[in-house]
């Protein structure tokens, strides 16, 4: 029994029909015009599509799957939210719930306070609960006293952690609000899936990756990557566990490690200071020692590492390394995730290197006004996507969500326009064509990933996205508002 998937549109003149078999992954038998309906046998079946424009499935290169899912039930503020506006929202919030329940809430930016966050008034708006507010880039959490109880944490006068103790603070705020990861991450494929994702690599806990074995019967499921946050790796590490190891539909490909923090929270880690902090170059997080190390053992084993690296100080340590201690993994290459600010040395070392970088378009959305202050004039070398892939490196991209919306339709738009509709673009010279954009969320992964998947040819995986338009002629002239997913066929079944 195969699949015949009909009237439908491609980027290659002539294509309306596209054969899948019945295997675990629907693999793709053949690909052409409306003669291949004459190979049907009375059992295969045929699947109307009804004109929608089919390109390979989109694959989100960065994503926080338990996360995502989770983030349906918190309070999301906006990134313009004043502090009155964010305890306001606590205090309604706090009203409806059970005494002693964690309220936590994600998406506040400190660009929106004149005072800046304050214990005090968020143990007013909690009122007696604990509470845990996550920055936009989930790199600073704000808490109350009840939280510093119940954490066994101590903050100063403004309730504030960073970098690793917010992290160590929100999953042990998850861990005592007793979410149940494996509805979170059925939710998180559930939604993901609706954006046309037929894949996602997720940076994951180990309750995380747990919860991804053992998802509710009757999930909606995408294929999975998983990347354990370092910290959680030490098993990976001491198992020698080779990159890629699971099923097609859940692999484990190796270690994410942090070499700095965020731009947002000034923690990037810079060569140069920022420009709105004279005596700030941000922070090393891992250093450099430990990330050799660490990569050292990771090549031993064949297995790759995700390395988070925003400034351009850290990119370039990142780079370094990955230069001395090229992983031996085969096809699945290691990478560099975000690499936001990267200047003309560093761009050639990364084309000498074996590393891919993973970079998240949809980010300069939001980050733009932050970096023209704070990066100054070194914006030019802000997202230069457009040098990234002159200079012919393995490119793929992602959302990091929930910090973004995945939605990818965003993501494109993005790497295209360089700004949101309406706005100038900014260095508009770094915008890319739409079909490159396409390939940074299909082929391009696939091929760094070592999956047969991201293109729509005979052999690869049955993995499709359904546009309700055609992506490429409507990214230039429509609203991305506009642009819908029809239809999300993965292993050669439609699960949306
Ligand atoms: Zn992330």
């Amino acid at each position: 029994m195969r699949t015949f998937w009909t009237n439908l549109r491609t980027s290659a003149l002539g294509v309306t029909t596209i054969v899948t078999a019945s295997d675990a992954n629907g693999t793709i038998l053949m690909v052409g015009g409306s003669e291949l309906l004459g190979h049907r046998r009375p059992d295969d079946l045929v699947e109307d599509l009804r004109g929608g424009y089919v390109t390979p499935g989109f694959w989100d290169s960065h994503f926080h799957l338990t996360e995502y899912g989770r983030s349906f039930d918190r309070l999301r503020f906006d990134a313009g939210d004043t502090r009155a506006d964010i305890l306001a929202r606590v205090q309604e919030h706090a009203g409806t719930r059970p005494t002693d329940e964690w309220i936590i809430g994600a998406g506040w930016n400190r660009a929106a306070f004149e005072a800046g966050p304050d214990k005090q008034r968020l143990d007013r708006a909690g009122i007696g609960h604990p509470v845990l507010l996550m920055s936009l880039d989930y790199h600073t959490a704000w808490i109350n006293h009840a939280a510093e109880r119940r954490l066994g944490v101590s903050t100063g006068g403004n309730g504030i952690l960073r970098e690793g103790d917010a992290f160590h603070a929100q999953a042990e705020a998850m861990r005592q609000s007793a979410a149940d990861p494996a509805e979170d991450a059925a939710r998180g494929m559930r939604e993901a899936a609706k954006l046309g994702l037929v894949g996602v690599t997720t940076i994951e806990d180990v309750l995380g990756l747990r919860a991804l074995q053992s998802l509710p019967d009757g999930t909606t499921r995408i294929r999975t990557q998983v990347f354990l946050r370092d910290g959680d790796a030490e098993w990976l590490m001491a198992s020698g566990l080779k990159a890629g190891f699971g099923t097609d539909f859940l692999r484990i490909m190796g270690v994410k490690l942090f070499m700095d923090g965020a731009l947002g929270s000034h923690t990037a880690w810079l060569k140069h200071p920022y420009d709105d902090q004279a005596d700030n170059v941000g922070m090393s997080v891992l250093g450099e020692q430990r990330l050799l190390d660490t990569l050292k053992q990771l090549a031993e084993q064949e297995s790759v590492a995700a390395v988070h690296a925003i400034g351009d100080r850290a990119v370039h340590e990142a780079l370094r390394a990955f230069h001395r201690w090229p992983p031996r993994s085969g096809a699945i290459k290691s990478r560099i995730e975000h690499a936001q600010l990267l200047d003309d040395e560093d761009l050639e070392l990364a084309a000498r290197t074996s590393v891919a970088l993973s970079l998240q378009p949809c980010h300069l959305l939001f980050d733009r006004p932050i970096a023209d202050v704070s990066w100054g004039q070194r914006g030019r070398y802000a997202f230069r996507i457009r040098d990234i892939l002159g200079a012919l490196i393995d490119t793929v991209f992602g959302s990091d969500a929930p910090i973004a919306d995945p939605n990818p339709v965003w993501g494109l738009w993005a790497a295209v326009h360089r700004g949101l509709p309406g706005d100038p673009p900014w260095y508009p010279e770094q915008g890319i064509s739409v079909r490159d954009a396409i390939r940074s969320y299909t082929e391009v992964p696939a091929r760094i990933d070592g999956r047969p998947s991201g293109r729509l040819e005979p052999g690869c995986w049955g993995d499709m996205t359904v546009w309700s338009e055609d992506l490429e002629a409507s990214l230039i002239h429509k609203n991305p508002e506009d642009i819908h997913v029809a239809a999300t066929i993965i292993g050669g079944r439609r699960v949306v």
